[in-house]
C-alpha cells in the first residue's frame, strides 16, 4: 500500500469504487470517468507502477482476471467487442502510477478507432533496422 496512491486507497476501501471483481491479488472496478458504459479497470492489489515493475506471478494474475472479465463486461453492456489496453508509463499517457488494464467496451459506430489510430504517422523502418531491433529485443530478455 502506498498512502498517496488513489488505487491503493480504493483497494483498501478508503476511497469508494464500483467493484466488479476481487480475489486475493487482483481488484477490478468501474472507471469513474468512463470512455464507454462498462469501462473497467483491472489492477493488482499490490502497488506496482508499471507492467515493467510488476512481478511475473502478479502479472499472470492480472492477465487471468482480464481474461475472465472481458466476456463479462462485454455481456453486461451488450458490447460486441472491447479495447483492452495499458497506458504503460507517463509518456504513454499513464496518469495513475499504479499499473492498470483498461477494458473499454466497443460498439458499432462509437467513434473510437483501433490502437493504431493513437499514432498520426508510422516510422518508415528499413528491413535491416527491423532485423536489428528484433535481435536487440531478444538479447535484452
Ligand atoms: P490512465 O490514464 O491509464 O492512468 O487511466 C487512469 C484512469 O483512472 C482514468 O480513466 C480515470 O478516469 C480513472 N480513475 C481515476 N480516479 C479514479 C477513481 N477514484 N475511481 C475510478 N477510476 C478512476
Ligand atoms: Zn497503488
Amino acid at each position: 500500500m502506498t498512502d498517496d496512491c488513489i488505487f491503493c486507497q480504493i483497494v483498501a476501501g478508503d476511497i469508494p469504487s464500483r467493484t466488479v471483481y476481487e480475489d486475493e491479488t487482483v481488484f477490478a472496478f468501474l472507471d469513474v470517468n468512463p470512455l464507454a458504459p462498462g469501462h473497467t479497470l483491472v489492477i493488482p492489489k499490490e502497488h506496482h507502477e508499471r507492467l515493467n515493475d510488476t512481478p511475473a506471478d502478479v502479472a499472470t494474475d492480472v492477465y487471468a482476471a482480464l481474461h475472465e472479465l472481458v466476456p463479462s463486461v462485454e455481456a453486461a453492456v451488450d458490447a460486441p467487442a472491447s479495447t483492452v489496453a495499458f497506458n504503460n508509463g507517463e509518456v504513454a499517457g499513464q496518469e495513475v502510477p499504479h499499473v492498470h488494464g483498461h477494458i473499454v467496451p466497443r460498439f458499432e459506430g462509437d467513434g473510437g478507432g483501433p490502437i493504431h489510430s493513437l499514432f498520426g504517422s508510422q516510422p518508415d523502418l528499413a528491413d535491416d533496422e527491423l532485423d536489428r531491433i528484433a535481435a536487440d529485443i531478444e538479447a535484452e530478455r
